[in-house]
């Protein structure tokens, strides 16, 4: 009986870490190849669990940060930056260390020629990427997203500035990088409550759930946004770029490239996600 929900926990694990890193599952069976040496080396159940815990991390980190790049390059996958390069960074460490930060090349050299016009433009500015796709295999998803599914697919920040100073902020409000919204103002489009009253609940579900209380040391930078927006258009590789209606109007953007992604998605008013043809 034991040894049943021993395997079973295993497999719950397997399953989990390959959900949210696709490639953790795999480590993690790897890894019990060596508890058995655990544990005729250590006796206290503590001790195991630890060197069980420390050897997965171990074995995982060597995985995501050397393995992993290396085999998914040849495949068609880089990792973005995992430290700000070339004026691209992370907005959270944990999306690479999670393997969500891989995009076809093309997609990468986009980002980075984005921006280093921003940066020339608004000296200071970092282009801040949040989810973008798994290392491997087309069509495996990437949840909760609905299209993250070929390595062309990138969300990225809004550009903020600091409350106090007005300076360019490096950083983003949410700790999830997702659910702290400019929210449509009186009189604009308001899909989020159109999308709402229809049944979509999902639709603004991460609004619901992130503490909202750091918004306030955050201010939305409308031209920041705007030009990096516009300088995704400008590519020719880039297909199409999402946002929420009454972003797209308030920030003036008229490129049909900037669409509206449809009730079945969630809210785009706090980030935007760029895929290319
Ligand atoms: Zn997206």
């Amino acid at each position: 009986m034991l040894r049943v929900l021993r395997f079973l926990l295993h497999l719950l694990l397997v399953v989990l870490l390959t959900i949210l890193t696709q490639v953790g599952g795999i480590v993690y069976a790897i890894s019990l190849l060596g508890h058995g040496y655990i544990r005729r080396k250590f006796l206290h159940r503590w001790q195991r669990i630890l060197a069980q815990g420390l050897s997965f991390s171990a074995l995982y980190l060597l995985f995501a940060l050397f393995l992993v790049p290396a085999i998914a390059k040849p495949l068609g996958r880089v990792p973005l930056p995992l430290t700000a390069t070339r004026y691209v960074k992370p907005a959270h460490l944990w999306t690479c260390l999670l393997n969500r930060h891989y995009v076809k090349p093309e997609l990468r050299e986009i980002t980075f020629a984005v921006a280093e016009e921003m940066q020339k433009k608004y000296p200071g500015t970092f282009v801040k990427y949040l989810d973008a796709n798994f290392p491997f295999i087309d069509k495996f998803p990437l949840p909760p997203h609905l299209s993250h599914i070929d390595g062309k697919k990138l969300d990225l920040s809004f550009q903020y500035r600091d409350h106090k100073t007005g300076e360019i902020s490096p950083g983003v409000p949410s700790w999830l990088g997702y659910g702290i919204c400019e929210e449509p103002r009186p009189g604009e489009e308001n899909r989020p409550e159109a999308c709402a009253e229809k049944g979509y609940w999902q639709y603004n579900l991460l609004r619901r759930i992130i503490p909202q209380g750091s918004k306030k040391r955050y201010l939305f930078d409308e031209a920041g946004t705007r030009a990096m927006v516009q300088a995704f258009v400008s590519k020719n590789g880039v297909r199409r770029i999402l946002i929420e209606p009454h972003l797209k109007a308030r920030l003036g953007l008229t490129s049909a490239k900037v669409r509206f992604h449809g009730c079945q998605a969630v809210r785009h008013d706090d980030h935007i996600h760029v895929e290319l043809l």
